[in-house]
């Protein structure tokens, strides 16, 4: 069946397709060589080498055992063929020496693959969303990594940060102006002129989206006083036509499916604003492509 089903196509597209399908049955390897990477500090070794290592030197920083050198080659060989490192030939050696593409930079000092401080930097240099605020409330906020680059930017805010129990017990924040709350975003929010929800929403269905959002209104004062809502999310379909950007919409939809989340397209977040009783007239700054920031009123 198969062999009658290829045979009408050329060599060429066979190979092409071919490649195509291994490419995908062994995509989950991308992400191990990267998590790999990261682990290992790869990003800063060869920041710090001012932007170009060999092999060598990343074994020498890296302290890796004497036997893995052939795997870390492997890894290597993999980042720097899917856009990760550049690899160059070395002048004396040919050997090749890697970089940083511009994805890797964003990798530099931090050890999830999680980089979203660098975004929440993008959005402070672009926005007046900040400014004026005299408090401000994290709700989900972790262990406090964007609220520290708020206070730190706009030390007039009083920035606190709403998280359970068992995480607000871990943070180590250092800067003193941030206050940690421990509680239940579903039960009560202490109250702010705003509230900043970053990758929350897209943990939960639409029913606990309109009950979040339904805490936050309580916690905010009206919209003459000031009060609103600052949500940092993805809004799906907002670069339609590039189809990279296209796959990473789908694909990171598709792991929210693990959590039981979901990436949301304008209409579904419309319909959660408006069902949490918030204006019509909200606001949505896109900052880098789908990756927004959407100001809703009470
Ligand atoms: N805002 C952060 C973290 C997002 S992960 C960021 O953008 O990186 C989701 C966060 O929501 C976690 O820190 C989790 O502990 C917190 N969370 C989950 N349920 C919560 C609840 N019921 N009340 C308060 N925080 C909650």
């Amino acid at each position: 069946m198969t062999l009658r089903l290829l045979a009408e196509v050329s060599p060429q597209d066979l190979l092409v397709s071919l490649s195509e399908l291994q490419t995908h049955v062994h995509g989950y390897i991308k992400s191990m060589a990267l998590k790999c990477a990261v682990d290992l500090s790869i990003p800063e070794t060869i920041h710090r080498r001012g932007g170009a290592a060999t092999l060598a030197d990343i074994v020498a920083d890296t302290k890796i055992h004497p036997a893995k050198v052939p795997d870390l080659q492997r890894v290597m060989e993999v980042l720097s063929t899917t856009g990760i490192f550049t690899a160059t030939a070395g002048k004396d050696s040919g050997d090749p020496v890697y970089g940083l593409t511009t994805a890797c930079r964003f990798l530099v000092g931090y050890r999830n693959l999680s980089p979203m401080v660098p975004f929440l930097v993008v959005i402070m240099d672009k926005g007046r969303i900040f400014r004026g605020l005299s408090s401000l409330v994290d709700v989900g906020g972790g262990h406090g990594a964007a609220a520290q680059v708020i206070a730190s930017a706009f030390p007039r805010i009083k920035c606190m940060v709403l998280d359970l129990p068992h995480v607000v017990s871990q943070a180590t924040a250092s800067d003193g102006n941030i206050h940690f709350i421990e509680g239940d975003m579903f039960e009560s929010i202490p109250p702010a002129d705003a509230v900043l929800l970053k990758n929350i929403l897209h943990d939960w269905s639409d029913e606990n989206c309109v009950k979040i959002l339904q805490r936050c209104k309580q916690a905010i004062p009206s919209r003459t006083a000031g009060g609103k809502v600052i949500i940092i999310e993805m809004v799906r379909g907002s670069s339609q036509g590039d189809s990279k950007i296209n796959e990473m919409e789908v694909i990171r939809n598709m792991f929210m499916l693990s959590i039981n989340g979901v990436e949301r397209d304008i209409n579904e977040w419309k319909k959660i604003f408006s069902d949490a009783g918030f204006s019509d007239d909200y606001k949505i700054m896109p900052v880098l492509g789908p990756f927004s920031v959407i100001e809703i009123y009470p």
